[in-house]
């Protein structure tokens, strides 16, 4: 080991072994003054990392690209991406570099992505640079999406840099340290399909197969096979997204990954008041990516997966077409299983009723019609099993006439289960949330860190979320809606 290397653990770098039209080897470029700001030890521990020995100093040097690992083969990838519903037939890794891949302790290979890391050969016009904001916001909520049992790429670490960024103004630069079941997305299948690359298109089905879904090689169409497992892990991704009011904000065909973890935490935040139409994102003009839109656009870009997979799943075009829309129809059926169940869970049922859909669907209308926070509301309904008056439910609906009968017929839909009222309450505390990233709480710690470098309110926040289902004396002000004068109403994108 040369002085200039830094072990941290053993790299595989599978990908590099691609071929050369899938990725530019390319190294992070230096930043002026790293300094570590989080740094995430269960996670370096869950990835075997042999980080313990290493000071921050030496932290924030090799998660800032300063200094790259001992084993490592750094590189940008390549991919394309349907954005806003236009393709973009070359978009690629233009901040990102993937360092490697290493076996965690469950035997599974992960990725460890470096984010604002320099300019790479797919920048565009782009810095290649990060800013804090954005890095300490995929920080916060990427986390809490896991906490909540939500498949999502982690948060290793974030390191400031020392150089400026040119974004609304100059604002501190950050890397974001982000790991990943794989970098491999939608809009990577569709960077070889727009070349009409059909070798590539094979290789990297073989890759994400063997990486993702070994089932899928013996079946009688891998690709076939591929699709359809790739859907099944959508529609549940989408209908766990839902069940917690999170908005991704930007589901693009390129920020879709083939794991089924969420992924590309841009300016994603969660909704408040129920409402299918709620938007933050600034560049979202017309709602495209919408709450209530999701799990139609996560179908929109499963038909974009299917088109550039076509040629594999049959060599006869008709019949490629007849098997792949029947695959992604298929979408429907599957995600409103998910959401069904997932409401089933978050109402505290266990056997499955038919007029089960039907409750779920009043209660959402109900909390629509009076603005009802969503996550505080299945929260207080819980209650309603210790408390028979119901009190802290009807307050927060505001003692709504509609939503008063609503829980009658709730609690005879609940009378038919067997099971005693106190379980069942706990149950429901445990699927229910009592603290998400709410944005007000979220933008107030970013501008803490960003104005005033305190990352006091980042650090409380974060260990909040960590507990995101019990209950906590002394944290009143992290489990309601922003006041008026707090409420948040947009977010912007991280370039
Ligand atoms: P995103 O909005 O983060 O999903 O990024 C969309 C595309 O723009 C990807 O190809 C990114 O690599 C690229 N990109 C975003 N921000 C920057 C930046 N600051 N510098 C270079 N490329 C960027
Ligand atoms: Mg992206």
């Amino acid at each position: 080991m040369t002085q200039h290397e830094i072990a941290i653990g053993r790299f595989e770098n599978s990908f590099a072994k691609l071929p050369d039209g899938f990725f530019a080897r390319h190294h992070p470029t230096p930043v002026s003054e790293p300094v570590l700001l989080a740094f995430n030890t269960e996670l370096a521990d869950e990835l075997g990392l042999e980080t313990q020995a290493l000071s921050r100093e030496e932290l924030a040097q090799v998660f800032s690209g300063n200094r790259v690992p001992t084993g490592a083969d750094p590189l940008a990838a390549a991919y394309a991406g349907h954005q806003f519903g236009n393709f973009v037939p070359q978009l690629g890794d233009g901040r990102a570099i993937l360092i490697g891949e290493v076996r965690d302790r469950a035997g599974r290979l992960r990725d460890i992505q470096l984010k604002g890391s320099g300019p790479t050969p797919f920048s565009r016009r782009g810095d290649g640079r990060s800013a804090l904001g954005p890095v300490l916001r995929e920080y916060l909520i990427s986390e809490a999406m896991h906490v909540l049992g939500v498949p999502s790429t982690r948060a290793l670490a974030a390191v400031l840099t020392g150089d400026r960024v040119l974004r609304e103004g100059y604002k501190p630069g950050a890397v974001m340290t982000r790991v990943a079941a794989s970098h491999i997305r939608v809009g990577s299948f569709q960077y070889f399909a727009a070349r009409d690359d059909q070798a590539s298109i094979k290789r990297l089905m073989e890759y994400v197969i063997e990486r993702h879904y070994p089932e899928a090689e013996h079946a009688e169409s891998p690709a076939l096979a591929l699709l359809q497992a790739v859907i099944e892990r959508q529609a549940k991704l989408t209908a766990q997204w839902m069940m917690i009011g999170f908005v991704h904000g930007v589901m693009n065909t390129d920020n879709m990954a083939l794991s089924g973890e969420t992924i590309d935490f841009g300016p994603c935040a969660f909704m408040e008041a129920y409402d299918p139409d709620t938007v933050f994102s600034s560049i979202d003009q017309f709602g495209r990516y919408a709450y209530g839109r999701q799990p139609g656009i996560a179908q929109w870009n499963l038909a974009r997966l299917a088109e550039a997979l076509l040629p594999l799943i049959d060599p006869d075009e008709k019949q490629a077409v007849e098997l792949a829309s029947a695959a992604v129809s298929d979408f429907a059926p599957i995600y409103h299983a998910f959401w069904l169940d997932g409401m089933r869970a978050k109402l505290g049922l266990v056997e499955a009723h038919d007029n089960d859909r039907a409750l779920a669907n009043a209660l959402l209308d109900g909390l629509q019609r009076t603005a009802t926070d969503f996550t505080l509301a299945f929260r207080r309904l819980a209650e309603v099993h210790r408390d028979p008056s119901a009190s802290p439910f009807l307050t927060l609906v505001g003692h709504d006439a509609v939503l008063i009968d609503w829980l009658a017929d709730y609690r005879a839909r609940v009378a038919q289960e067997a099971g005693n009222p106190e379980a069942r309450m706990k149950v429901m505390n445990k699927v229910n949330p009592i603290y998400i990233p709410r944005n007000h709480q979220v933008e107030a710690a970013l501008s803490a860190a960003i104005e005033e470098g305190d990352l006091g309110p980042f650090k409380t926040l974060h260990g909040v979320l960590a507990h995101p289902f019990e209950e906590i004396a002394g944290f009143e002000a992290y489990t309601g809606p922003a006041a008026p004068s707090e409420r948040v109403y947009q977010t912007f994108c991280g370039t």
